[in-house]
């Protein structure tokens, strides 16, 4: 028997933007007080008008290129009507079959491509508090959140393991944070994933598909790994226990219990019929002009897998270069440039300081990096390196001295004095040495 996890993701995130999606009201919605940041267009009242936001349409499409997507000429918002005490209106203004950016990719360190189908704009829901008031259980609802800028970025189902997954994720989580539209602070919720789930089972019957399975509103990239492991082997198992397999009906809704490590049925899953989309009649379509996509592509910084080579190719370890982009260390990535060209600095050896927490990138760099370097602060480990490099790179040298030929060992010190930038103590490194070529 053989088994094939088929994994796809969808990422909501937050953008960061002054107001909402078609109102006024301020976007940034975390912990105001309940119901402060409302108006008749974010409750959804009669006759409110709903204006879309440049700002977030504009940051929209700038994920959508930075994940390679191509951007649509033609784009249109649609109605999602659906019931939910969250959601005032009793629909959602999304995009359905002409969404903003199409067919991207995103490629993981294997080499391999992550297909992205999609990345369309939408408006975020309400939000519930289950609670206790005088006693009694209740659920409050409040609208700060209605409203605010969302945007989905739906991957295809490329992945076949919760590792490629999670790697998946951390680098959306980069680029979103890396482009600016979003901090993507996963626990204020202004990223959250969605892992649909099924598996392709190959047995003596045949190739079996099991149903497909979404598992909603995770916020962290290790439940989301954690919920795709659960699945993929109670799918496996349930396919042996009932022989199901997928039909276009039968996709569930599953959630997520972080503490059991389990997922548990909610719902059956709505099918695009039962949100009965149509075009948004409030808002014209959207004609995008390619000058207005090449304005917002040449705004894109560096994205981080062009910061890493970028360092890479300055010298910067590809471990370290990785750390100091996932940490967005700007101020650390800019100082290690500078010194590029400076032959007091070891680039690499700067990068592994900076990283390894003991130069702090803020202050006097040189002054600390000439502390650290010298010989008295360098372990003896590192010396030993440089020196063995030296003999290493001069075997005529070293025949010479075993010859007998003593006085070449100013030579060695000289050369390793060099590479130390003087820093090292020309007894210590004789010592070194002498024990190396003696032995
Ligand atoms: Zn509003």
């Amino acid at each position: 028997m053989k088994i094939t996890p088929l994994i796809g993701l969808e990422v909501h995130v937050e953008l960061e933007t002054k107001s909402k999606m078609f109102c006024g009201c301020p976007a940034d919605h975390f912990s105001k007080a309940p119901n402060t940041q409302t108006c008749p267009v974010c409750l959804g009242l009669p006759g409110a008008l709903p204006v879309p936001n440049k700002k977030a349409i504009e940051s929209c499409i700038k994920i959508g290129l930075a994940v390679n997507c191509s951007i649509n000429r033609l784009s249109k918002f649609d109605r999602k009507q659906y019931f939910y005490p969250d959601l005032s209106k009793g629909y959602q203004i999304s995009q359905y079959d002409e969404p903003f950016c199409s067919e991207g990719f995103i490629t993981l360190d294997s080499g391999k491509k992550i297909g992205v189908e999609r990345v369309h704009q939408e408006e975020d829901t309400g939000k519930l508090q289950h609670t206790n008031l005088n006693g009694e259980k209740v659920t409050l609802v409040d609208f700060n959140r209605s409203g605010v800028p969302l945007v989905e970025i739906v991957s295809k189902p490329d992945m076949a393991s919760s590792t490629e997954a999670k790697e998946y994720l951390k680098k959306i989580h980069e680029i979103i944070r890396a482009i600016g539209v979003s901090n993507a602070d996963m626990e204020k919720g202004q990223m959250r994933l969605e892992p649909t789930i099924n598996v392709c089972i190959e047995n003596e019957s045949g190739t079996h598909y099991t149903p497909l399975v979404e598992v909603k509103n995770i916020n962290s990239f290790n439940f989301a790994s954690q919920a795709i492991d659960f699945e993929i082997k109670r799918q496996v198992e349930e396919f042996e226990k009932t022989g199901i397999e997928k039909t276009p009906t039968n996709k569930t809704t599953r959630g997520y219990d972080a503490i059991k490590k389990v997922t548990f049925l909610q719902r059956t899953k709505e099918e695009a019929k039962d949100y009965r989309y149509f075009p948004e009649p409030d808002i014209p379509p959207f004609i995008i002009e390619d000058e207005v996509v090449e304005k917002l592509r040449r705004e894109l910084p560096l994205l981080p897998h062009q910061e890493i080579s970028s360092l890479e190719k300055i010298g910067v370890d590809a471990k370290d270069a990785k750390i100091l982009v996932s940490l967005q260390n700007r101020v650390a990535i800019q100082i290690i440039h500078d010194y590029s060209d400076d032959n007091r600095v070891e680039v690499n050896k700067l990068a592994s300081l900076i990283v390894n927490g003991k130069l702090d990138p803020a202050e006097h760099v040189l002054v600390q990096y000439e502390k650290l370097t010298k010989v008295g602060n360098t372990d003896t480990a590192e010396l030993s390196k440089i020196v063995q490099k030296i003999i290493d790179n001069n075997p005529g040298i070293v025949a010479e001295y075993k010859k007998g030929k003593t006085n070449v060992l100013g030579f060695f010190v000289g050369q390793a004095m060099k590479e130390t930038h003087g820093s090292a103590s020309p007894q210590a490194l004789t010592k070194i040495l002498k024990e190396k070529l003696d032995s």
